[in-house]
């Protein structure tokens, strides 16, 4: 009778639903992967340099010579 099976409370940040103890603090495992890859995309515009490609080389001189 009580809500007990809705994992403490906790509710899917991602669409409000109670979330199961399986996929906690989620719903389901669509939403859980939905939010990791959410915060991983985050996680992967982080502010830097850009990574040069420095590809001039000797290696143009060298084929110059006969
Ligand atoms: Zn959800």
């Amino acid at each position: 009778m009580s809500s007990r099976d809705d994992a403490a409370g906790l509710r899917c940040p991602r669409c409000r639903k109670p979330a199961v103890p399986a996929h906690a603090p989620f719903c389901s495992a669509p939403c859980r992967d939905r939010d990791l890859l959410d915060w991983l995309e985050e996680r992967h515009v982080l502010p830097g340099p850009p990574a040069e490609d420095g590809d001039a080389g000797p290696e143009g001189a060298a084929a110059q010579g006969r």
